[in-house]
Order: C-alpha cells, then structure tokens, then sequence
C-alpha cells in the first residue's frame, strides 16, 4: 500500500505537468499532444507517461517478485514509424518525474530513460489478468478526456489477488481534499493559467484516496510534490455519505453520452425519487466522490455490446467498498475481477451507492424500467 501511495503520487506530478502544457493558450508543446486511438478516445503522453513510471518504479521496488501488470496502453503508437517525435516527448516527462523519485521515498534509475527503456517499461504490462495470482492494475490515466479539457481525471492503480480487489489508490490531481473547494480551484486554475503558467509544486490542490480490503477504512491524503513534507495531520479516513433518503441524495454519472445513457438513468431517478441535478464527472473521481461522501448514488448503463475493462473499475471499487459504500451490477451482483481485462457477465450496467437502501431501491427501479427501455 506504501509503495502504491508515493508511486501514485509521483505519477500524478507528470500528469500535472503535462495537463498544465496542454492547457497553456497556443503553447507550442501542446500541438499535436493529443492522439486519438482506434476506438477515437484521446490519448496523450501522460498516458504512455505514467504506464512507463509505475511499470519501472514497481519493478524497482519489488525487484525479487516478478511482478505482473495489466494497463490500458501499448508501445503500439510509440514505436511507429511516425511516432518518434511523441515517443521522444514521453522520454523527456519520465525522466522530468523518475529524477525526483528521491522525494517520493523511491528511487531514481541510475542512468536516465533512452526510448528503448520507455517502450520496455511500456511492454511490460503485458499481463491479461485472470482468475488466479497476483497482478496490478493499471489506469495511466483514467477520463482522457477530462485530461485535455483541464477537467477531472484520475491515476488508478489496484492490485488483484486470486481474483479479488485487495488495494486500490486513486490519485485525484483536480479533486480538492474538500468538495467546497472545487469549484474556486477551477475558476481560479483557468483564470491564472492564463496569467501566468503553473510552475510544478504550486498547486496542491488535489488528492489521493487509497483503501487496502478488510480494513473497514478508506484514507485520503492531499497530493504532494514532496512526500517527506507530507503533512500526515491533513490525511483523513473518508466515508460514505449518511443520507439514505433519495429526496435529499445526488447521483453521479459519465459525461458523456457515448459512455451511459443519461436519458435511462435520468428515467430511474425520477422513477426512485431523486430530486437533485446529476452530477457528471470525468473519470473514476466519480467513486472518490462517493466515498467520500460528496454524492450517494452512481450509475452506469453502456451501450449493448460495450465491455468494460477492470483498470476502470478496480481501485475505485475497493476504496467505495472500504469506506462503507455498496457496488454491484445492475443484477446486485459484484464485479468480477476473475476473467481477464473485461468484467466479463456484467448484468447490464454499474451501481453504487453509498448504503443499502439506496441500492436496494435503485436495483429494483432498474428490473421495473428495463424492458421499456431502448438499452
Ligand atoms: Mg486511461
């Protein structure tokens, strides 16, 4: 858990970085950033970035395992023909973060990363999961697109034992550690972005939520650029929200369409009697603001045919759990980690809640509205 703290920490100042160089008005490193994959989602160096860092600084720090990784990214793009000057970009944001590993309690390579190191660390994550072992779990960077919107995002890692979600650590860059700050930090980052570009080590404005299971207990603790000054008084146990009636309880849900049905879960919500405007937020911030408190219910409907994948899902999913929440499918039952990258037999879509009530309520508005549904 240690080590997936300050390495999660370490990979949020790369994505810090790399987010501020996009955000800056007509920065010249910002052109040509954004990549877009197959599947037409966005995908920049942070992404590959972060895979490359958390693949050797676990590695490094357990060098007598053989660790196993499984992440979204490839070298696919990176050892293309055209890719050279991207892949040259990648190596220049690693070692920028892995020199200041020291300052993490990590340690830094003894040479610096030539591209070949970076495709290699890439390359490693090449584990597809399954039923039995231990792996980790890997989302360089989860809601790409919040990313390059200057908007929320997260860094997941999780690891899987036998099939199960034993830890989860969720770095949170744009997620202040109290919900009523996030609003000022946006207005205010966008405003000075345009003043004066954000040096690193300016902005600590966000968090990293981890839960390890069995514990009964979440923790949060602010983002840092210096682990050693770490504050340990500003960490504090998070929890679900108390509020179980739904007239007084807000749901969350992707911002985008292509990703949920809004139209289906806005349906439910009447239906259940929630009153209050859906929150939608990038990114598996979502489960940190469940777990916290900030919002009580979320829902998930993907098209037919869409699989989702663990590294979405399995940091956010222990942290909810630990911190008292419930989260199952759409047929009540858990996520299952066991068959590969997907969450193969996912009934329909995802529910969380922060009690039993409210998932009991909404599991059922979903089986009286499902059939009537287009889904
Ligand atoms: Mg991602």
């Amino acid at each position: 858990m240690e080590v997936a703290v300050r390495v999660v920490q370490a990979a949020c100042t790369l994505c810090q970085r790399v987010q501020s160089s996009l955000l800056l008005p007509a920065s010249a490193s910002a052109s040509g950033s954004v990549h877009s994959k197959i599947d037409r989602s966005p995908v920049t160096v942070a992404d590959w970035g972060v895979q490359a860092i958390v693949s050797w600084l676990l590695s490094d720090c357990f060098q007598d395992e053989n660790i196993s990784i499984v992440a979204e990214e490839d070298d696919e793009t990176l050892s293309s023909s055209d890719g050279a000057a991207l892949l040259e970009s990648v190596v220049a944001a690693v070692n920028g973060c892995l020199i200041e590993a020291p300052k993490y309690g990590l340690r830094s390579p003894e040479k610096e990363f030539k591209a070949h190191d970076i495709l290699q660390a890439i390359r490693r994550c090449s584990s597809i999961g399954g039923p039995k072992g231990r792996f980790w779990v890997l989302d360089p960077v989860d809601g790409t697109l919040g990313f390059v919107r200057g908007d929320q995002y997260a860094v997941a890692l999780a690891l899987i034992e036998d099939g199960e979600v034993v830890l989860g650590v969720l770095g949170c860059p744009n997620y202040p550690m109290k919900k009523e700050w996030l609003n000022y930090h946006q207005r205010y980052y966008r405003l000075m972005s345009k003043v004066s570009p954000p040096t690193s080590g300016s902005w600590h404005k966000g968090c990293v939520m981890y839960a390890h299971r069995g514990c009964g207990q979440a923790w949060m603790q602010p983002l840092v650029h210096d682990f050693g000054k770490l504050d340990w008084r500003n960490s504090r146990e998070v929890r679900v929200s108390t509020v179980s009636d739904p007239i007084s309880a807000t749901f969350c849900e992707p911002v985008e369409k292509a990703n949920t049905s809004h139209s289906f879960t806005a349906g439910l919500a009447h239906s259940v009697g929630l009153r209050k405007q859906p929150l939608r937020v990038y990114s598996m911030v979502k489960y940190a603001a469940i777990a916290r408190g900030d919002v009580e219910i979320f829902m998930k409907f993907a098209r037919a045919g869409y699989k989702e994948k663990i590294w979405d899902h399995a940091a956010g999913v222990v942290i909810i759990r630990e911190a008292g929440g419930v989260i199952t499918d759409a047929g009540g039952r858990p996520l299952d980690f066991s068959r590969g990258v997907f969450l193969e037999g996912l009934d329909r879509g995802i529910i969380a809640c922060s009690g039993p009530l409210l998932h009991h309520r909404i599991v059922g508005a979903v089986d009286a509205s499902w059939n009537s549904s287009t889904l």
